[in-house]
């Protein structure tokens, strides 16, 4: 099986450097297409994204992508977002688990957000009126309202959950997140087996910080929903260990959901595992859910033992020492 692999910006070549590495030791036989991307590669060439990339994209169906960078507020536009709107990859799937061995504020975590990826203030429509005035577009559609609803209906029944929560602000946006609510509402209809119910961003915020575990599939337009998600992956102990995968009808990209951490790249600081995580999605994906398995355990082994951890998590060791660790796990259980 072919894959594109986007190393990007960052600590992205050291973690996708751990990603190959684990890949290989796992046996996938996934054949890695290895495409660059992102603020490094535009310096270098005046190109964002390698000549090649898209059609490898559009062949393979799938890629595994480190993070690119984006500067504030001028220059480029995010590859991120270009990439969801060529692809049409509509679903930002994010699931938040709590692992053994990493500190966090609660130990029980278990939900999984549900962002909509086409739409809302991340298509770009803005622009300045003058030069003390800046307008926004915020684009709710009823088709894209529904779709993702019922990627979280779907979602939920395949995978044995039993709530939806919509996240909306539709007391104030009446017009765009009140479209978003009726359409989620309208889904549910199709759905008694699972319960569903809605709430308000902000209440929603607090409620995740008092008591995560009341909730289980928590679907949101685009912009609550990338604040949520990292908002619940501190939840269960930082960005660190959050996965993501950008999913089309045709294409589905995998990825870290942190950054490209400028402030730890090329320091052999990282950690790796969000990416890995995400390359388990890929696996579980495409037959392979006993290599994702294991590679799971074998990355929470290395986080209880304690011994070989990065320090975003408490521990003292680099990318690399922290990748030998997961691939000593993976031989000791063969
Ligand atoms: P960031 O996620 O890169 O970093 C936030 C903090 O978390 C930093 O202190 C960083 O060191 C730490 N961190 C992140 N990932 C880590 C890891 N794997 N191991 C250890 N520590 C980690 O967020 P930012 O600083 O706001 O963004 C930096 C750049 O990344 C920006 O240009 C932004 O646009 C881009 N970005 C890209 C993506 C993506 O490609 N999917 C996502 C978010 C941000």
């Amino acid at each position: 099986m072919k894959a594109v692999l986007i190393p990007g910006d960052g600590i992205g070549k050291e973690i996708s450097e751990s990603a190959k590495q684990i890949s290989a030791v796992l046996n996938t036989g996934i054949e890695w297409e290895e495409f660059h991307a992102g603020a490094e590669y535009f310096e270098q060439s005046g190109n964002l994204i390698e000549p090649g990339l898209i059609e490898a994209i559009e062949q393979d169906g799938i890629a595994l992508k480190g993070p690119t960078a984006t500067p504030i507020g001028k220059g480029f536009r995010s590859i991120n977002v270009q990439l969801r709107q060529r692809f049409g990859t509509y679903a930002n799937l994010r699931p938040v688990h709590s692992r053994i061995g990493v500190k966090s504020r609660y130990e029980n975590v278990d939900l999984v957000v549900i962002r909509e990826n086409s739409e809302d203030l991340y298509m770009g429509l803005e622009y300045k009126i003058g030069t003390d005035t800046a307008h926004g577009i915020k684009l709710i559609t009823r088709q894209a309202s529904e779709r993702i609803a019922r990627f979280a209906f779907e979602y939920a029944r395949a995978h044995g959950r039993h709530l939806v929560t919509c996240v909306h602000k539709a007391n104030i946006m009446k017009y765009t997140d009140g479209l978003f609510l009726e359409a989620f509402n309208h889904v549910a209809e199709s759905y008694p087996d699972i319960a569903h119910n809605s709430v308000i961003v902000d209440a929603m915020t607090m409620k995740l910080v008092i008591d995560p575990t009341q909730f289980d599939v928590i679907v949101a337009p685009n912009l609550y929903g990338d604040i949520l998600s990292d908002l619940c992956s501190g939840l269960v102990g930082g960005l660190g260990f959050a996965p993501s995968a950008n999913i089309g009808d045709h294409q589905v990209i995998y990825e870290a959901v942190h950054g490209s951490a400028p402030d730890i790249a090329g320091k052999d600081l990282a950690n790796p595992s969000a990416l890995l995580l995400a390359m388990g999605m890929l696996l579980k994906d495409h037959g392979m859910s006993e290599k994702a398995d294991a590679l799971e355990h074998a990355v929470d082994e290395v986080i209880r033992k304690g011994e070989h951890t990065t320090r975003d998590i408490g521990g003292t060791a680099g990318t690399r020492e922290f990748t030998d660790a997961v691939i000593a796990e993976l031989e000791a259980a063969e």
